[in-house]
């Protein structure tokens, strides 16, 4: 069943209790995969970051939630977040992800009928009405893959990219070192924690540490073994326990 927590001041994390974390399925504890989008309203307008619900009546639901328009903003175009976007008649996302909303390359589909792209690039800022977010782009995860930082509350909204959990290169090719630069930016970027498609558990800023340190130090190390369709065996690393807050995991798909 969907549902719904207000996770800052005008921020809605939406998701089902279906994937829940842990045991219980509304938790917002550390723990197991999940999948949520993020609704942000502001006096105008709202947006809905991501469409990674696939749930019957998500989008209905999410417009129950707030009596401003909404329109899609997505952190990339893979398969997993642009569930419904057939629903909507624009959406909002980086220019480099534009390939795999239109169904090209692993872990796509194709969208039918494709509603009006906005593209979108790093710096930009979106206005809702009383409430500024900026675009922030560090390819990596997809080439296109966006986070958003709300001024309001100092959240950032992370998408696939400072997560718990990162699958790295299946979309396009970012050297490591470019990826980790770009992430070292984001200490410097004000916000006090992050919120991830698949964790509910926010995320507090010295998890940069964490995912530098396993990218650096664990990543010579990590063994081949996961396998998706068409691409093969990934590099994988694991680091800490899922049910604590310090965990992180990566799959990297580099070729021999
Ligand atoms: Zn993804």
């Amino acid at each position: 069943m969907l549902f719904h927590a207000q996770v800052a001041e005008g921020i809605f994390l939406i998701s089902s209790d279906i994937s829940g974390p842990n045991s219980d399925g509304r938790s917002l504890k550390p723990g197991r995969a999940t999948a949520n989008s993020y609704l942000v309203v502001g006096e105008d307008k709202a947006l809905l970051f991501d469409l990674a619900v696939n749930e019957p009546g998500v989008v209905n639901y999410v417009r129950s939630l707030t009596d401003r328009p909404v329109f899609p903003v997505l952190s990339h175009g893979h398969i997993d977040h642009v569930y419904h976007l057939e629903d909507f008649s624009e959406v909002w996302l980086h220019s480099g992800d534009i390939p795999l909303l239109k169904g090209k390359g692993i872990g796509t589909r194709k969208i039918k009928p494709l509603p009006v792209i906005h593209e979108l690039a790093d710096g930009d800022t979106i206005d809702l009405g009383g409430r500024l977010l900026d675009v922030i782009h560090i390819p990596g995860h997809t080439m296109g893959s966006i986070l958003l930082l709300d001024r309001n509350t100092k959240v950032l909204l992370s998408g696939d990219t400072f997560t718990r959990r990162l699958l790295y290169g299946i979309s396009g090719v970012v050297p490591m070192d470019e990826f980790c630069n770009r992430l070292r930016r984001l200490w410097d970027v004000p916000f006090d924690y992050a919120l991830s498609a698949h964790d509910r558990c926010a995320l507090p800023k010295e998890h940069l540490r964490t995912m530098l340190d396993a990218i650096t130090h664990d990543l010579p190390n990590a063994e081949k073994k996961f396998s998706i369709p068409f691409a093969g065996k990934l590099l994988c690393l694991t680091r800490g326990v899922e049910t604590e807050l310090d965990y992180f995991d990566m799959a990297y798909w580099k070729k021999a």
